[in-house]
């Protein structure tokens, strides 16, 4: 068929009868139409365009259709597109060993999965190999995947060393704007978080916990941005107890923050590093599990209970090293610091202290999020009605939100210019104005 004579339509209709959708109730979907998308922007089939504030699912970190990363591919399918992981083989060398180069000093090895859930079942499943222990804690605000059950329901052998029975147990984070410690600044908010944690390690019993499971700052949770000290307290306690330290980077990693890691900018090392999404730019599925050299090494004489058919499939290997290459070549780890703290973070600060809307803004880089509410003092989060409005007129005006609950995420791709960091804040005024009848 001949793209001209495409509709939004056509495309709507087929997707409609035929796709199946994520995380939805199927019956009133109305799914944008994209047609095709070059750096930050998209565009439909009839002339619409958009900004992307929303690196679709905080994964584009590079920009669409960047031609290194193409041409890599193409190369990569010329020369050989698939082959099983068991073999070795050259573009999955130079992407483990540049994700290695990124690492801390420390790490040895990556084993490579399809995705950020796999990534982190196969860091747990490293960790309790390791360890010997099986639960697992993690936090209440966290998102780390939708997996869980595969291994559980298989039959043959490769069951059995997976059967660990006590399972995850949960803490609550760092959260001072919604304090679950009644904290009222920052200090009180990490040493109370601590504690907690320290009291649950202990009644959970330090000697049945493999690892502590943590985003370095949780993303979809909210961009909750750990206070000082937090994560510092945190491996502290993981030593203490001889728990591995697990640190889902999925979201955050590979430049969002302004650093290639986030963990970087609170100076701790964790002992796993989980990895996905901007890894490649999203560009084709890839994840995977940094890990450091006392756990490689572990498994040098010790069964490794896993593996996937497209672990390290090589498309997805030649995707992640023209990214890493594209990404140091180009600055875009310095982009994305510089934009964060000189354009977009002080523009949300000047949105939030004329729209009374904005009850806080938070984050690094280009990973900040702007909580909605309708009142202050209250922090009443302005409802899910609502929020799906101002989605709405943020894409009427062009530019591509990402929403959860009452926050608007402003996670655009770490190449964004100032201009278009300009443009992007200019429709978020124009859209919170009109909302602005809201605020109670
Ligand atoms: N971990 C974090 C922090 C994430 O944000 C996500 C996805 O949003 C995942 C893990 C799961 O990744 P995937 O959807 O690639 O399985």
């Amino acid at each position: 068929q001949d793209d001209m004579a495409i509709t939004n339509n056509d495309v709507r209709q087929l997707d409609r009868n035929y796709v199946f959708h994520s995380w939805s109730m199927q019956g009133n979907l109305n799914p944008l139409v994209i047609a095709g998308a070059q750096g930050c922007e998209l565009w439909d089939y009839e002339g619409n365009s958009w900004l992307d504030f929303s690196s679709q699912l905080v994964n584009v970190n590079l920009g669409y259709q960047h031609p290194r990363v193409l041409a890599a591919m193409k190369a990569q399918i010329d020369e050989l597109v698939t082959i099983a992981p068991a073999t070795a083989n050259l573009t999955r060398g130079e992407a483990a060993r540049r994700i290695i180069e990124l690492a801390p000093a420390g790490f040895s090895k990556v084993f490579f999965t399809n995705a950020g859930a796999d990534a982190n079942e196969n860091a747990i499943r490293m960790a309790r190999l390791y360890t010997g222990r099986d639960k697992v804690l993690s936090a209440y605000r966290s998102y780390h995947g939708n997996t869980g059950s595969a291994i559980a329901a298989t039959g043959d052998w490769r069951r059995v060393p997976n059967e660990f029975s006590r399972g995850h147990v949960h803490f609550f984070n760092p959260y001072l704007y919604r304090s679950e410690f009644s904290a009222s600044n920052e200090q009180e908010e990490c040493a109370r978080a601590l504690a907690h944690l320290r009291r649950i390690i202990e009644c959970e019993g330090p000697g049945a916990i493999a690892a502590i499971l943590l985003e370095s700052i949780p993303g979809t949770a909210g961009i909750l941005v750990p206070p000082a000290g937090y994560m510092q307290g945190v491996r502290a306690l993981a030593d203490e107890f001889g728990i591995i330290l697990i640190l889902d980077e999925v979201m955050a990693g590979f430049g969002r923050t302004g650093s290639w890691f986030a963990f970087e900018q609170d100076g701790i090392v964790p002992d796993l590093i989980t990895f996905a999404k901007g890894v490649n730019a999203g560009y084709v599925p890839a994840g995977g599990v940094i890990i450091s050299e006392p756990i490689a090494h572990y498994f040098d004489d010790h069964f490794f209970a896993g593996g996937l058919t497209y672990s390290g499939h090589p498309l997805a290997m030649a995707a992640i090293v023209a990214t890493l290459d594209a990404m140091k070549e180009e600055k875009v780890v310095e982009n994305a610091a510089y934009i964060g703290d000189n354009v977009l973070r002080p523009g949300l600060e000047t949105l939030a202290a004329k729209h009374p809307l904005i009850g806080e803004v938070r984050g690094r880089g280009v990973f900040q999020a702007m909580e909605l509410v309708t009142n202050s003092q209250t922090k009443t989060p302005v409802g899910a009605a609502e929020m799906a409005s101002i989605k709405f007129a943020l894409t009427e005006a062009g530019l591509l939100s990402f929403v959860v609950e009452n926050r608007i995420h402003v996670v655009p791709p770490c190449t964004i210019s100032a201009e278009q960091v300009e443009k992007g804040l200019a429709i978020f005024d124009s859209v919170l104005s009109r909302f602005g009848g809201l605020v109670r």
